[in-house]
């Protein structure tokens, strides 16, 4: 269906790199037809080393509101005129709403997790929670999961100082038991409750690629959350859906997190109706 572009049509967008794969376009799009509201949203593919001039250019050009993704959701702070205290908390934002100084930065990421974690049943309270990767989606989850009181977090990251680090900053502001281990230390891990993958290893064209390819690593969990919605399964999902662990893929999350950052650049909220419909919409335009 052809949005009515006008004059008055406000932009918002999604930068990152790669973008390809994005269905935040389909999400936002369908809200705004959904609510009558005269924005469109489109994904914008932007070089390591243009991040700061794409965001003073989309200031410039007036674009009320971006979403920010892989790889920039911490190199884009210093870009910011102004950051909400929970992103300022994880040191990581993916929602950019535009004001009169400037972009002021926000973390969705965390709630959308949250939410979809709830409708699923899967508890971190109490929990001994394993987080493979520590980039910007990593630090929500990290953080989120010490909130939730989680009784320890194991951060698996290729870079062993990265991983620290978030230890470090989960430590900061949480008294929660952190442990960080190398992907070759892994087969030394103790049983535990869940596994969130964050990293975008296995994210398409590159179906076939799972960050954890030990075999016992599976027999030492019941849940596996893979942050990843496309493919629907990733290598991760299937090694842990072979083994009879329950899974949940980062689709709703995705909805979640993009529902948080449309009620936060335009003021509104959105029933539960809409969302139904919305997730109808897509799950029909991408089969
Ligand atoms: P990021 O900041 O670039 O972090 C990527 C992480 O993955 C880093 O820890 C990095 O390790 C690790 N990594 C990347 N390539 C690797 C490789 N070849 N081998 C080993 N480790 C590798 O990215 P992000 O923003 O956190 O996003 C990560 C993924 O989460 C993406 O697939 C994104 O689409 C997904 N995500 C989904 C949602 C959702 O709503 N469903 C929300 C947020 C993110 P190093 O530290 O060693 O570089």
């Amino acid at each position: 269906m052809q949005q009515n572009i006008n004059g008055k049509t406000k932009l918002l967008g999604v930068i990152g790199n790669p973008i390809e794969h994005t269905i935040s376009p389909t999400i936002h799009n369908t809200l705004a037809k959904m609510l009558n509201m005269n924005f469109v949203y489109v994904p914008f593919k932007v070089d390591y080393n243009d991040l700061g001039k794409a965001i003073e250019g989309a200031q410039a050009l007036n674009i009320v509101g971006l979403n920010i993704t892989v790889p920039y959701k911490e190199k884009v702070i210093p870009s910011l005129c102004d950051i909400m205290p929970l992103a300022k908390q994880i040191g990581a934002v993916n929602t950019l709403k535009l004001t009169e100084k400037g972009y002021v930065g926000y973390n969705t990421d965390a709630d959308g997790l949250f939410r979809s974690l709830n409708e699923h049943a899967i508890t971190l309270r109490e929990s001994h929670i394993v987080i493979i990767g520590a980039g910007g989606a990593a630090r929500a989850v990290a953080m989120l999961c010490a909130r939730e009181k989680a009784n320890k977090i194991t951060i698996i990251n290729r870079t062993r100082a990265k991983a620290q680090e978030l230890a470090h900053h989960v430590r900061r502001h949480y008294p929660t038991e952190m442990e960080v281990l190398r992907f070759h230390d892994i087969h030394g891990i103790d049983t535990f409750d869940v596994a969130i993958q964050t990293t975008p290893i296995g994210m398409s064209p590159n179906v076939l690629n799972n960050p954890v390819t030990d075999d016992s690593f599976y027999d030492k969990f019941h849940t596996a959350v893979d942050l990843i919605y496309n493919p629907g399964k990733t290598a991760f999902l299937k090694k842990a859906e072979e083994k009879g662990i329950q899974i949940l893929n980062g689709f709703e999350m995705l909805l979640y997190q993009g529902i948080k950052a449309y009620e936060i650049w335009n003021n509104v909220e959105i029933s539960d109706s809409v969302l139904e419909e919305v997730i109808r919409q897509i799950k029909n335009q991408n089969g």
